[in-house]
């Protein structure tokens, strides 16, 4: 067996969206047995469930909120009180900490997970991984699940009313997805199914899902984040939510990443950017991978008026990098260009000097079109 040569490719099990899908939860939850151990963000616990009552009606809910970080401690907290009341199911409902521990939590108790984000800002919920932490906040370990959640549901009447910027941030995400995803495919590189180490390239359906994501964000992108600005629920603004949350999350997990994420991981590596969202520093990841990968001039203007029209970085300046030093470049790319990172799945070799003509390009680039 050589499993270069088998592809692979992994999906949650249910996808639900749409205005009020939360009154879909108590169904659900009897479906998996009964009582379900509820793990929220304190913001959802405090501000959001008092509001939403009415939908959750009839769910025999044991409600516990997330301690604010995903550690080991507090994995073990969760399985604790999921075990001795007897839960058949868990419910993460919050942004992408309490959901990755209530991933983790359903998989050390064996039973099955509700992933309910209240956020279009990230590709995590979707996939089989969780990221733990250590209690002073620095990465311990990727754990790599047994399996996709079960039911990932996001209401998107709740979704609407997050800061417009989460959504931004997650176009940003779901915009590294296609060129990523291409890129894998063309050299038949391995995918982010399963965790690191091994070899799988993706199914011709997980390319075609990650194109349909970039030409989702290019039709809909500016008439979502608009209709989010007036907190309306539309139809754009649920296909982009779709896009940022579904396709992106298949795409990078079963089409793979390539040097947009390795060029994210190597921005924060500055202490400038580190105020800046995943999907923000994604976005500017991409506009340098275009140059790398020597995109043509119609690809890079269309991505540029993109991230311009709907508010996402185009140059180092908008990610905190007053001052650009060949010192400061020279760090980004060497974390950039490190032997494990997904720019090696590339075409072209992933050479710190190469990165770093990418990243002036593209910041040149944004400068001019703004006018600098
Ligand atoms: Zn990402």
């Amino acid at each position: 067996m050589d499993e270069r040569l088998i592809a692979q490719t992994c999906f949650p099990s249910r996808y639900v969206q749409g205005p009020a899908a939360l009154g879909m939860i108590p169904r659900i939850a009897k479906g998996f047995g009964g009582r379900a151990l509820m793990i929220t963000d304190p913001f959802v616990a405090d501000k959001v469930l008092p509001t939403v009552q009415d939908k959750l009606q009839g769910a025999d809910l044991v409600i516990e909120k997330f301690g604010g970080e995903c550690t080991d401690d507090e994995i073990d907290r969760l399985v604790a009180i999921g075990k001795e009341r007897q839960c058949e199911s868990v419910i993460g409902f919050g942004g992408g900490k309490t959901l990755d521990t209530a991933k983790a939590v359903s998989a050390y108790m064996q039973v099955q997970i509700i992933i309910v984000p209240t956020l279009a800002s990230t590709d995590a919920p979707c996939s089989a991984r969780a990221v733990i932490y250590k209690p002073t906040g620095e990465v311990v370990r990727y754990l790599d699940l047994p399996k996709n959640p079960d039911v990932v549901l996001l209401d998107t009447e709740l979704i609407v009313k997050a800061p417009v910027r989460f959504l931004i941030s997650g176009i940003g995400d779901a915009l590294s997805t296609w060129f990523e995803a291409e890129s894998c495919m063309t050299k038949g590189a391995a995918n982010s199914t399963c965790g690191a180490g091994h070899l799988h390239p993706g199914t011709m359906t997980a390319y075609a899902l990650a194109k349909l994501c970039y030409e989702t964000l290019c039709e809909y992108g500016t008439l979502a984040v608009m209709s989010a600005k007036a907190g309306a629920c539309t139809p754009a603004f649920e296909k982009v939510v779709e896009a940022n949350t579904l396709l992106s999350g298949l795409g990078f997990e079963s089409g793979g990443l390539g040097a947009a994420h390795a060029i994210h991981n190597g921005l924060s590596e500055l202490e400038e950017c580190h105020k800046y969202m995943h999907g923000e520093k994604v976005a500017f990841g991409v506009l340098a991978g275009l140059f790398f990968a020597d995109k043509s001039q119609e690809v890079i203007d269309k991505v540029y008026k993109l991230c311009e029209d709907v508010g996402l970085p185009t140059t180092l300046a908008d990610l905190g990098v007053k001052e650009v030093t060949e010192e400061k470049l020279k760090i980004v790319a060497e974390r950039t260009c490190v032997p494990e990172e997904t720019i090696h799945n590339e075409l072209r070799p992933g050479l710190p000097s190469q990165v770093i003509q990418a990243i002036k390009a593209a910041d040149a680039e944004g400068r001019r079109r703004k006018g600098m």
